[in-house]
Parts: C-alpha cells; sequence; structure tokens
C-alpha cells in the first residue's frame, strides 16, 4: 500500500509572492494548480513535495520553462494523479528530469505544471544483466555507476548529468552507439503516462506503431515513468577504453578538421573535438587497448598535439571529460547542425567567429563549440523502421553553445550561434540542413528535426494525443 502524507511546501512557493518563508501553505493568489494542491494534500505519495512559483537550476536559464508550480513526485503514480489534476484544470504541463533540454519549444508559463522525477532512481539489473529496468528519474552518471557495479555496459549519452530517458527518447548518443546503437535501441519495454494520464506500457508486440514513434519522439506520446532497456554483460577487469584530451594549438585547425573527416570511425570508435576557453582539443575514443587506439587515431596525433592526456580509463570514468558541460546555470542558447562533411576552410571561420565572440565579451569565456562524430554501421543497420529517429546516417553533429549570464548579451549570443550554424550547415555535405532533437535550437523547421518521419509522426499524434496535452518539446501538433 502506498503512503500518504501531507507535501513539505518549499520556501520559494511563499517567496514568489514577496512574503518571505514564514508560512505554510501557498494563498489563492497562487497558481491554480497550486491551489488545488494544498486544498487536496493527500493525493501524493509520501515523498512528493511541491514548490509554488519559478525554478532555478536548470542547465540553461535562456528560454528555460517558468511554471506555477513544481512538484517532485515521490513515485509513478504521482505522475498519472498530476496529469489528471493538470488536464482537469487545463493547466500545461512538463515532465523534468535531468533540466538539460535547451530548446526553446518550451511553452509553459506561469499557470503550468512541472512534474520533476529526479527523486525516481531505481535500477535493477537480471541475473545474466541483458536487461535493466530503471526510473525517468535515472542519470547517464546512476546508470553507468550501476553497470560498473554489476559487471555490465549500457548505451547512454556521454554526459553524466544528463538524464538516460530523456537523451534516449530522442535518440541517445553515446560511446556505445558504434557497437549497440543508439539509447532508444535499447529499449524494450515502456511505462509510461498518456496525456489522459492513465498508465500504460508498450512494447513493439503490443502496439508498433506508438513503440515506433515513442523512439525519437516520445516526448510528444508521453511521460515515460520506466523502461527496460539492454544492457551486456562485461566484467570490471575488460570494461575499460583508451581515451583522453589532446590539446593543440589553433593553427593546426585545418588539418585536425581534415583528419577526422577522412577518419572512418569503427565501431569501438568514437571521437569529440572542441574549441572551449580558447583552446582546440581533441577526444578520441577507442574501446579496446591503448596501442590499438593510438594507430586507430594515428592521423590526429600524428599531427602533435602539445599536450596528450590520454589514457587507459575504466567504464565508470568515460563521461568525466564532459562533466564541465554539466554546469548548472548561465544562459546558453544553443545550436546545432549535422555533418556529413567537415570542411577545414568553414571551420577556419567557425574558429574565426568563435574568436571573436569569445575575446569580446568576458562574461561568456565559457562559450563552446562541441562536435561529436560516431560509427553509423550498428546504426544503419538497425535502420530507421524501428524508431522514428531519423539521422542514422549521420557522422558528426556539431553544437555550438554560447555561455554567459547577463540577458542583455542574449541578441549578440543568438547572432552569433545562428552564424556559426549557418556556416556549418553550407558546409555539412547533407542534402539539407537538419538537427538532432536533443541538440537542436526550437527555431528549426519540424522538418528539419523529424525528417522522413514527420508526417508518420504527425499522424499518429492525432490518435495518442488528439487534445495536444503534451506539447512542450518540438510539438508535433
Ligand atoms: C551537458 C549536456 C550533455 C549532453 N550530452 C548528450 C549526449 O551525450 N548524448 C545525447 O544524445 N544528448 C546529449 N545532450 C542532449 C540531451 O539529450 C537533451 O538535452 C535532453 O533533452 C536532456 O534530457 P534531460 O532529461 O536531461 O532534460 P529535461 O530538460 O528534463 O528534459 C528535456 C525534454 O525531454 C523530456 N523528457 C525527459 N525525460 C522524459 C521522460 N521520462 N518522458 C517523457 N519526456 C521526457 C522533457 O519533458 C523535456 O521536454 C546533452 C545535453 C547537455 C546539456
Amino acid at each position: 500500500m502506498r503512503q500518504r502524507r501531507r507535501f513539505s511546501w518549499a520556501c520559494a512557493c511563499l517567496l514568489s509572492l514577496g512574503q518571505g518563508c514564514g508560512g505554510t501553505q501557498p494563498t489563492a493568489s497562487q497558481s491554480a494548480i497550486c491551489a488545488a494542491l494544498s486544498s487536496n494534500q493527500t493525493l501524493l505519495s509520501a515523498n512528493a513535495t511541491v514548490q509554488c512559483g519559478g525554478q532555478d537550476g536548470r542547465w540553461s536559464d535562456y528560454a528555460a520553462p517558468q511554471p506555477g508550480a513544481v512538484v517532485t513526485v515521490g513515485a509513478e503514480d504521482d505522475i498519472a494523479t498530476l496529469v489528471r489534476l493538470a488536464n482537469a484544470l487545463e493547466v500545461p504541463f512538463l515532465l523534468q528530469s535531468g533540466a538539460n533540454g535547451w530548446a526553446d519549444t518550451f511553452a509553459l508559463d506561469t499557470r503550468g505544471l512541472v512534474l520533476d522525477v529526479s527523486q525516481l532512481k531505481d535500477v535493477a539489473f537480471n541475473e545474466a544483466r541483458s536487461q535493466v529496468a530503471f526510473q525517468a528519474g535515472v542519470l547517464i552518471e546512476d546508470l553507468v555507476a550501476a553497470a560498473w557495479q554489476n559487471n555490465a555496459r549500457v548505451a547512454t549519452g556521454t554526459c553524466n548529468c544528463v538524464s538516460v530517458l530523456g537523451a534516449g527518447l530522442g535518440g541517445g548518443l553515446g560511446r556505445g552507439a558504434g557497437l549497440y546503437g543508439l539509447g532508444l535501441d535499447q529499449l524494450l519495454a515502456v511505462h509510461y503516462v498518456d496525456a489522459e494520464g492513465r498508465q500504460r506500457t508498450v512494447t513493439n508486440a503490443s502496439d508498433a506503431d506508438l513503440w515506433w514513434a515513442i523512439k525519437g519522439a516520445g516526448p510528444n506520446f508521453g511521460l515515460v515513468t520506466s523502461v527496460v532497456y539492454q544492457s551486456y554483460a562485461v566484467a570490471q577487469a575488460d570494461n575499460t577504453a583508451w581515451t583522453g584530451l589532446l590539446y593543440f594549438n589553433d593553427s593546426a585547425i585545418e588539418d585536425i578538421v581534415g583528419a577526422i573527416d577522412r577518419l572512418a570511425l569503427e565501431p569501438e570508435m568514437q571521437l569529440d573535438f572542441y574549441f572551449t576557453q580558447g583552446l582546440v582539443a581533441v577526444l578520441p575514443f577507442y574501446l579496446g587497448d591503448e596501442a590499438t587506439g593510438r594507430a586507430k587515431f594515428a592521423s590526429v596525433l600524428d599531427i602533435g598535439p602539445e599536450l596528450d592526456a590520454t589514457a587507459v580509463t575504466s567504464y565508470d570514468a568515460w563521461n568525466a571529460a564532459g562533466d564541465a558541460f554539466c554546469a548548472k546555470g548561465g544562459r546558453k542558447p544553443s545550436y546545432e547542425a549535422n555533418l556529413q562533411t567537415l570542411d577545414p576552410t568553414a571551420w577556419r571561420q567557425v574558429w574565426d567567429a568563435y574568436s571573436l565572440f569569445y575575446e569580446t565579451y568576458a562574461e561568456a569565456n565559457l562559450t563552446t563549440l562541441l562536435t561529436e562524430c560516431y560509427s553509423t554501421a550498428k546504426m544503419q543497420e538497425i535502420g530507421s523502421a524501428e524508431s522514428a529517429y531519423p539521422w542514422r546516417d549521420i557522422k558528426c553533429y556539431s553544437i555550438v553553445i554560447p555561455w554567459y549570464t547577463s540577458e542583455a548579451l542574449d541578441a549578440a549570443a543568438n547572432a552569433f550561434g545562428q552564424e556559426v550554424r549557418s556556416i556549418l550547415s553550407a558546409s555539412s555535405g547533407t542534402d539539407a540542413f537538419s538537427a538532432y532533437i536533443n541538440f537542436a535550437h526550437g527555431d528549426e523547421t519540424l522538418a528539419e528535426v523529424y525528417g522522413d518521419s514527420l508526417s508518420r509522426l504527425q499522424t499518429l499524434k492525432k490518435t495518442y494525443d488528439p487534445n495536444g496535452r503534451l506539447n512542450q518539446w518540438f510539438p508535433l501538433s
């Protein structure tokens, strides 16, 4: 039997009214959702907490949703309860997990409700370690740590702070992509709350259409509460890779970009490169021993890094190089382009634009260009019939992240981001500009984000969410 008790009302509830933290209840001037929750305090599970008013703590404050209430749910059942309540009150709602989504498509205003699932952290491997069941609040760092402890490996994204499902319902690009495919390719069963607040389970066998749609456009079709996911048994002693940062002088940009463009990435290989803090860095990854890794990436190493910080690294530390990008707060209106080719001349222009922005605005000194490149063979072998994810043949994804604090810099930052994106897309080697939903800005057309899957997705949206209740993340209706 589920325990029920009163919620704890956060101070922010009253602070948002300018009343300080002396009281314990919201007042009549609160949003309808807060008022409803305050008048029915046994609605949710024991560990649920309610905060009235806006929120902090997202990865980017730029275009961040500012709801009337944030409920940190204590159990999966709470999600269904809250969706039914929000629907009854005609209040928009948004599930929030890792709080990293940066797109400006959130349409949640101060009437709205955020369902924060960050307390839902259960993870359980089966005995064979071929499957893992986990809840919506599980971050990549949580799942990797659990897999490591269980002598297993899972295909997740590469940044610790991102929720496995936030990334995985749109794609889920990570170091396992070459061997195992995308995060969404790992899904075996999805438990979710539908637009009407009903708890459901979907698998390929139960509903092939919804199964296809949820894998690529998940947030448009349900609030996923927990899943069963593939896992791969690997003993800790064998679960290592050669990886680490290589730092170069910026005079080497054309050589680096040319070498990466020509590099045929094998399934065990992955590579990121960065312009960050005025530096050029490359992060090779090879799932195997150092000597073979160095041989596979010889064309990059031969350019001559000024510093080589690579080493054989255990699975539980593979994502450490990305931790700096996980820092929450600040304004980061980011833009991305999918790339098939990398053009050295274009990348020199990008460096010049980056240097100008970085040097002109002192407060923007964390501004970063991040490019991730993958072996696509496994993703293409799985194929588009299996999911709505449309970009299985894309080699590299380039993201420009202007990073600063003052709103006054928004116009310059957006102009810089758009300039870089247009240089990259003009030299992308793709037939038309496209962007990965989880890296896109929000100003793209739906076709640029959903590709050839768009029309089928829009048809399915009419069946599964006819009233457009799940319309916060690149809405299909
Ligand atoms: C520092 C950083 C590193 C990143 N690294 C990677 C990477 O390695 N690979 C990659 O593929 N992407 C990566 N991304 C992009 C990331 O996948 C997206 O930002 C993703 O949307 C974040 O999900 P979240 O749950 O962390 O954020 P949130 O803001 O909580 O969620 C983003 C959107 O997804 C929806 N959502 C999240 N969970 C669920 C759920 N359980 N059910 C339904 N909808 C849900 C939310 O409602 C929201 O609309 C990175 C982003 C950042 C900021």
